[in-house]
Order: structure tokens, then C-alpha cells, then sequence
């Protein structure tokens, strides 16, 4: 794992704690397991930390956070404007209580749709996550409103993408997002495959974005 602050780890930590007790009321992760979910909560989010370093300044929101990964690790450990964004209103209830107990006063909730996060907020993000949301078509399009221009969307991965990736890199000029890094990793337990992609918003879209609710995941462009 990249050497991290301990002092962010704790916070972490705490998160994770926070989540599998919520998890006994509201279902938000299948992982209950301690340790599996240091490695595939904390250290999994935290993956994406150099590449969200590298990102341009600004605000960042982590798109369908679930139970708040990685969003909640990389607002810690980076300590950027953050934005968790949900569209099931109880998974984001329990997320604003995280958020205070954990005391970070750097991030909010946003319980919506993300094609209507677009729609109130265009081009407020310099930097989005995406863990487990939606194939990489569907991704790039959703991303694409919500992102300045030069903005950054990470996507968290696991190694078996070809098709989708094939089908995100034929709508790059339709989206406007445009692929600039493809890097592969294992995680610690030496088996856990991940692959963190990034695109780039650059210009903009020969569609307009957001297209109505559901039509990017139910009928993505080709
Ligand atoms: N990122 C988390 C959760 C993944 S599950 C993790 O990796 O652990 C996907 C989440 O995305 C769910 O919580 C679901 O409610 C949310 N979601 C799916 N489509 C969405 C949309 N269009 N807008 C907002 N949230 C969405």
C-alpha cells in the first residue's frame, strides 16, 4: 500500500467502524469482514491518491459512493472540497452522519440522481471518482456536464473492461472525455486485481449532456 499519514488511516479506520455498524440497519456494503475491508474499503480508495494529487485544483465528488468509497477516504486523505453523491436517500443519511461524526468539514452530501447533479451544478467539478457505479460508457457520459474544462473523472476498475473500454473509447468526441492514462495495479494481498483509468473533459460534447434520467445507464451511446 503507498505510505499513507497514520493520522488519515485512523479516520479511516473509524469510517470503516462507523459503516458496519450502520450496516446492521441500512444496507450499504457486503463486505463485513475487518480486514477485508481494510483492503477493499481503505486501501482500495486510496489507490486513486497520487492520481487525484494529480488532478487539476478544485472541487471533487465521488459518483454513486454507496457507502462513501472511495469518496470518504480520498476526502480525508486529501482534504479537497468534497461532494458524496447517492441517489438512494438512506445510504446518503447515514453517509451525512459519518461525515459529522467523523467531523470533516470538508465534505458534503448530495442525495440525487447524478444526470441531476448535472443539471444544478454544470461544470463544478474539477474531479470525480466512479467505484462500481456503471460500465465506462455510461461513466464517461455522466461525468462529462458535471466536469470543467481540463477536469478529471477517475474510474476504479477491475481488469476485465476490454469491451467496455472499447465502446467508451468509440464515444470520446460524443462525450467530450478523452482517455489519458490506463494504469494496472494488485493490491496488497498480492491477487486483487485493479485497473484505474483516467479521462480528461476537453472541449465540448457534440450531444447535449445530461440526456434525461436513466437514458445513459439503460441505453448508452455506441
Ligand atoms: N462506490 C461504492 C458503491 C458502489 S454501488 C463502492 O464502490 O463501494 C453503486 C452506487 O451507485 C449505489 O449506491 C447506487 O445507489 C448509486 N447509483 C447508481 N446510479 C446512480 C445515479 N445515476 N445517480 C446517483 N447514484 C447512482
Amino acid at each position: 500500500m503507498i505510505p499513507v499519514d497514520p493520522q488519515v488511516l485512523n479516520a479511516c479506520q473509524k469510517h470503516v467502524d462507523l459503516l458496519i455498524e450502520a450496516n446492521k440497519r441500512v444496507n450499504l456494503t457486503r463486505i463485513e469482514d475487518s480486514e477485508e475491508a481494510r483492503l477493499l474499503h481503505i486501501e482500495d480508495s486510496l489507490v486513486g491518491l497520487e492520481l487525484i494529487n494529480q488532478a487539476p485544483e478544485g472541487c471533487y465528488a465521488d459518483l454513486g459512493t454507496g457507502g462513501g468509497f472511495p469518496g470518504i477516504p480520498l476526502a480525508i486523505a486529501t482534504g479537497r472540497e468534497t461532494l458524496l453523491v447517492d441517489s438512494v436517500a438512506k445510504k446518503v443519511r447515514e453517509l451525512q452522519g459519518f461525515v459529522e461524526e467523523l467531523g470533516l468539514s470538508n465534505v458534503q452530501t448530495y442525495a440525487g440522481r447524478i444526470e441531476e447533479l448535472a443539471e444544478a451544478k454544470p461544470a463544478a467539478f474539477s474531479v470525480l471518482t466512479a467505484r462500481a457505479l456503471t460500465a465506462l460508457p455510461s461513466l464517461i457520459e455522466l461525468a462529462s456536464p458535471l466536469l470543467c474544462e481540463g477536469g478529471w473523472l477517475i474510474c476504479y476498475k477491475s481488469d476485465d473492461i476490454d469491451e467496455e473500454l472499447d465502446a467508451a473509447l468509440n464515444i470520446q468526441e460524443k462525450v467530450a472525455m478523452f482517455l489519458i492514462s490506463d494504469e494496472r495495479l494488485v493490491l496488497s494481498d498480492g491477487v486483487t486485481p485493479r485497473r484505474l483509468l483516467v479521462f480528461r473533459k476537453h472541449g465540448e460534447p457534440t450531444v447535449k449532456l445530461p440526456r434525461r434520467v436513466g437514458m445513459a445507464q439503460k441505453r448508452p451511446y455506441k
